[in-house]
Order: structure tokens, then C-alpha cells, then sequence
């Protein structure tokens, strides 16, 4: 079977190419390097030794898509590819709508020409918004996204449900990502983002590796355990292993389906904090900080709906967690 990865080279691609390539599927990636490097793509052949089919161009050609689906015989698609950064977004709106819905656009497009219906989608817990009830459930209301980005996800999973309704020969996986966080045990693929990070772990890691001083926690005053935020971080590595799942389901179900990747285990800053300086033996400095627009107090997954019908159980804990995030910086900086 041959799976076609949108944004294969980035940092959940390149661990569910991995995963594919482990159980004997064929893929083949299209990744225009927007936010990644060629180079992923022989780092994944070097932990699987097994050859990868590359294409560097954008999702939104279609021409070049047309040429892919006719050279390959392409059985189901999953589309990583797109922008992903929240304040980014608010600075380029224009810029997000464009790649994430453009992208997609063309992509359902020449699969509906080609014939291809099954494609697995990443979503994310943002659709959420300020849910008001934890732990979430699928069925929780959609809506109320706070940033373009998140919205691009919410607009995504409307065109995925009209297409689904008007051709109902599509099978389709909507995956909502809560946190994920941590490497490939081997340290050669990771999350590597440019500039200042977003994001806490990619955070805490600079901090730890001194190219940035101490970490600004957003909030101590949240109504939580210690007041700071909490979420549901997964490992990348078991979000991998939840596309593999959804490809059974997509190449088994027609309709649109939809599941939360998370661990259904939510931990604050602080207990990220101390199981990173525990488990790497170091100390991560911080400063106590107002609270960021957009975040919400409490964010992790009710996990039962991809247990159920997926069969999937994420297996690593918050130790692998922390210890593969800070080995991949390790690894690559005695590599430089
Ligand atoms: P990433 O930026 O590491 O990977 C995305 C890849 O898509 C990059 O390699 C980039 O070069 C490529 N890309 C972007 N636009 C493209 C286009 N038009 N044509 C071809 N390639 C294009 O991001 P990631 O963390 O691996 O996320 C993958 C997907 O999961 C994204 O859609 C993201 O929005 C979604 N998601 C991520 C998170 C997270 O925390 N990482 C959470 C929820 C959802
Ligand atoms: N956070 C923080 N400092 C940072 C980045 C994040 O205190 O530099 C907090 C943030 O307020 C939230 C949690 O860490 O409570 C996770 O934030 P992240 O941006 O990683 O994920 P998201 O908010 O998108 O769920």
C-alpha cells in the first residue's frame, strides 16, 4: 500500500513516515521546505534503511500533485503540510489562509479527479477553543478559535465534512493533536524550530542548552494544581503510531471520523519543568509572567473514542517524553 505524506519532512511526518516505513508501507513524500529540511528525508532512510520517494514542491501545485497521483498509485493520503504557527498567524493571516486552505483545496481536488478517497487530516485541539469541560470529548462544541491558525483547522474540518456529504465515497480521519512533544529515540529526527520558539518544550530545551537564559512561564495564577496551565502532551512518537491506526480505519470506513490524540493525562509548566531537570539532570531557570492572550487554563483529551476504535493507547510517559526532547538537541548539537 502506498501513502502519499503531505509535509512529510516536518516534525510529526517524518516520525509517522518512520512508522509506515516499519510496517512495510511505501511513501511518498511532497514538502516544499518551508519549514524543514531536505536532509529529514536521509535521516529517515538512515533509522529505517529503507528508501523514500521525495518530492520538493508545494501542495498547492497542482500540476505537480496530478503528476504524483498518475506516476504513484497512490491508496491513502495524509496531509501534514501547512503553517503552523499561532502568533505567526496573527501577524499573516493572509499568508496562513492561503497555504493551509489553498493547499488542502487542490489536494481534495486532484484526489477526487484521481480517484483517491482516503485521506487522514491533522487537526488539533485548538478547535476546541476555551472548552468548558474537561477532560474533552469529540463531541465537544467546535469553535471560538482564537488565532488564524486555528482557524484554518476549523475551516479544514467544515470542507472535509461538505465533501464527505456530497461524495460519500470519501473516507476521512479528522485527528485532533493535543501536545505532542519528545524524538525518535535515535535523536536524528525532532521538532527544530526556527527562531524563538512558540512552544514550551522547544523552549525549555533552548534554556537548557543556554542559547536562551531562563523560560517565561505565562501565568501562576490559572485555577490549577500550581496555577500554572495545563495540557495533555503526547509523545510524537505515539501520535506517529495513531496515524498508522487511522490509516486502518480510513482504508476500512467510508464517512468522516474523528478522534483525539492525546494521552488523557494533563500536566502544569511546573511538572514539566521538574520531570525535564529530573529526568536530564539540569536546571531550567524561569520567570513568573503575565498570562498570554489566547491560552486557556486547561486543555487535555478524553482519549476513550481512538481507544475504542482505533485501538489506541499512547505508551510513553512524561519521562520518555522530556529525555528524547533534550536528546535530539544533544545529539544534533555534538553533530554540528
Ligand atoms: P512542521 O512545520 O514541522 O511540518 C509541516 C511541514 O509541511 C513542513 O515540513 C513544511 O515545510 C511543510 N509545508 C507547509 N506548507 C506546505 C505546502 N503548501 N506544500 C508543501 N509542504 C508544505 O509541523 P508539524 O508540527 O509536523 O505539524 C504537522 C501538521 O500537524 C500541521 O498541519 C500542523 O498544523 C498540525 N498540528 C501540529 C501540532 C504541533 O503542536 N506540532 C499540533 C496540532 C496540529
Ligand atoms: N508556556 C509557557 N511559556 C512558554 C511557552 C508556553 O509558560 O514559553 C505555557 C503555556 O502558557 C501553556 C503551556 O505552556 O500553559 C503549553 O504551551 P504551548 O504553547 O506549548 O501549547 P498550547 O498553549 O498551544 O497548548
Amino acid at each position: 500500500m502506498t501513502v502519499l505524506v503531505t509535509g512529510g519532512c516536518g516534525y510529526i511526518g517524518s516520525h509517522t513516515c518512520v512508522e509506515l516505513l516499519e510496517l512495510g508501507y511505501d511513501v511518498v513524500v511532497i514538502d516544499n521546505l518551508v519549514n524543514s529540511k531536505r536532509e529529514v528525508i536521509d535521516r529517515i532512510t538512515k533509522i529505517i534503511g529503507k528508501e523514500i520517494i521525495f518530492y520538493e514542491g508545494n501542495v498547492q501545485d497542482e500540476k505537480l500533485l496530478i503528476s504524483i497521483f498518475n506516476k504513484h498509485r497512490i491508496d491513502v493520503v495524509i496531509h501534514f503540510a501547512g503553517l503552523k504557527a499561532v502568533g505567526e498567524s496573527v501577524k499573516m493571516p493572509l499568508e496562513y489562509y492561503q497555504n493551509n486552505l489553498d493547499s488542502t483545496l487542490v489536494l481534495l481536488s486532484v484526489m477526487k479527479e484521481c480517484d483517491v478517497k482516503k485521506i487522514i487530516f491533522s487537526s488539533s485541539a485548538t478547535v476546541y477553543g476555551n472548552a468548558k469541560i474537561v477532560p474533552i470529548k469529540e463531541t465537544s462544541p467546535v469553535g471560538g478559535t482564537t488565532n488564524p491558525y486555528g482557524t484554518t483547522k476549523l475551516f479544514v474540518e467544515h470542507i472535509l465534512q461538505d465533501l464527505s456529504i456530497a461524495d460519500p465515497n470519501f473516507s476521512i480521519v479528522i485527528l485532533r493533536y493535543f501536545n505532542p512533544i519528545g524524538a525518535h529515540k535515535s535523536g536524528l529526527i525532532g521538532d527544530n524550530p526556527n527562531g524563538v520558539p512558540n512552544n514550551l518544550m522547544p523552549y525549555i530545551v533552548k534554556v537548557a542548552s543556554k542559547e536562551l537564559e531562563y523560560l517565561n512561564i505565562f501565568g501562576n495564577d490559572y485555577p490549577t494544581k500550581d496555577g500554572t496551565g495545563v495540557r495533555d502532551y503526547i509523545h510524537v512518537v505515539d501520535l506517529a503510531i495513531g496515524h498508522v491506526k487511522a490509516l486502518e480505519k480510513v482504508v476500512k470506513d467510508k464517512g468522516v471520523f474523528i478522534y483525539n490524540l492525546g494521552t488523557g493525562i494533563g500536566y502544569s509548566v511546573f511538572d514539566i519543568i521538574e520531570a525535564f531537570e529530573r529526568e536530564n539532570d539540569i536546571k531550567i531557570l524561569y520567570k513568573i509572567k503575565e498570562r498570554r492572550d489566547g491560552d486557556v487554563a486547561i486543555c487535555y483529551a478524553d482519549v476513550t473514542k481512538a481507544y475504542e476504535e482505533l485501538g489506541f493507547k499512547a505508551k510513553f510517559g512524561i519521562k520518555d517524553m522530556v529525555r528524547d526532547s533534550y536528546n535530539f538537541y544533544l545529539k544534533n548539537r555534538i553533530e554540528e
